[in-house]
């Protein structure tokens, strides 16, 4: 009798066990087909064309390689405005051909001065690397060579920021800004109040806010065009303009997902500039420009102690 039960009941556990394995393994499987999935096009993959290229060669893309260093702060830049997102409409290129000359090098190497990569001067695999992931369309501020410490926020040059009167500031948003966006940007807010002395406070009135956030797409009059899916995701300006725009083409989502941004992250991050803060190169802070794939961040203490160093808190 008890081994006729037991055969019938080992199938029925045989078949469960191996239902529950095969919906494991085939859900890894999928997750891994995805991991492995090549990402989207970007607009920097040109960068990929330049591998292994240096000084005194003429290479395809030398000439988009020019105008990204010259874009983000490496190259020719003209710091001279407070918000250093362009305000003119002189959008040409550093150099204009494919030459990789003397300056090209030393933008290069600069680059990978503040980035803490070995200082090569020419268009290596961990340069490039670094170079293709998404980032914030601000340009970069170098501070002597602060790459690797502990702590690094920075300020613009002059130190603009809030009037100290001014602890609330008021927020819109413009018509058409997706609910992920708006909940995403709320919560941004919340959190940055609580590191400072800031509150926030909703208005309907966007064109008279003190931060107005707004999705915007390719040209939008402010010649800091947007380049579609990938490339730069963001810009903000610095108080006390308080603008902040987001890419609209970017893969938006909330929380960790492959080649998407999380919304969250990149609010904390353009919010952090709305406030004053730039750059940093701790790459563990919302304010490092460059995002990896499904990267989700907090405010971290290189952020918090900037927004209390500028605001003295
Ligand atoms: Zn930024
Ligand atoms: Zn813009």
């Amino acid at each position: 009798m008890t081994h006729k039960l037991v055969t019938p009941l080992f199938l029925i556990f045989f078949f469960i066990f191996s239902t529950l394995y095969h919906a494991v393994l085939s859900d890894d499987q999928s997750n891994k087909t995805e991991e492995a999935s090549p990402p989207p096009p970007s607009p920097f993959d040109f960068l990929k064309n330049l591998l292994g290229s240096q000084k005194g060669q003429n290479v395809k893309g030398v000439k988009e390689l020019k105008e990204y260093l010259k874009r983000f702060g490496y190259l020719n830049h003209d710091q001279s405005s407070s918000n250093y997102l362009n305000t003119n409409n002189n959008n040409e290129g550093g150099g204009g051909d494919d030459d990789f000359d003397e300056q090209t090098e030393s933008a290069i190497r600069k680059f990978q001065q503040n980035y803490n990569l070995t200082v090569t001067g020419s268009v290596d695999s961990k340069t490039v690397s670094k170079m293709m992931m998404p980032r914030c369309g601000v340009p970069d501020k170098m501070n002597g060579n602060n790459a690797g410490f502990h702590l690094d926020y920075k300020f613009y040059d002059g130190n603009p920021k809030w009037p100290p009167s001014k602890s609330t500031l008021t927020y819109g948003f413009l018509n058409g800004t997706p609910r992920q966006g708006v909940y995403a940007i709320r919560k941004s807010l919340q959190d940055s109040a609580s590191v400072s002395h800031f509150t926030f406070k909703y208005t309907e009135d966007y064109a008279n806010a003190d931060l107005k956030f707004s999705f915007q797409k390719r040209y939008h009059k402010d010649n800091n065009p947007f380049d579609g899916p990938g490339g730069v995701y963001a810009h903000a300006w610095a108080p006390p303009i308080g603008a902040v725009h987001f890419d609209s083409e970017e893969r938006w989502t909330l929380g960790k997902f492959p080649h998407s941004i999380d919304l969250y992250t990149i609010s904390l991050h353009e919010i952090g500039h709305a406030l004053g803060l730039q750059h940093s190169t701790v790459q563990a802070a919302v304010m490092y420009p460059y995002v990896g794939a499904g990267e989700v961040k907090n405010l971290q203490d290189d952020d918090i102690e900037g927004i209390r160093a500028l605001y003295t808190l």
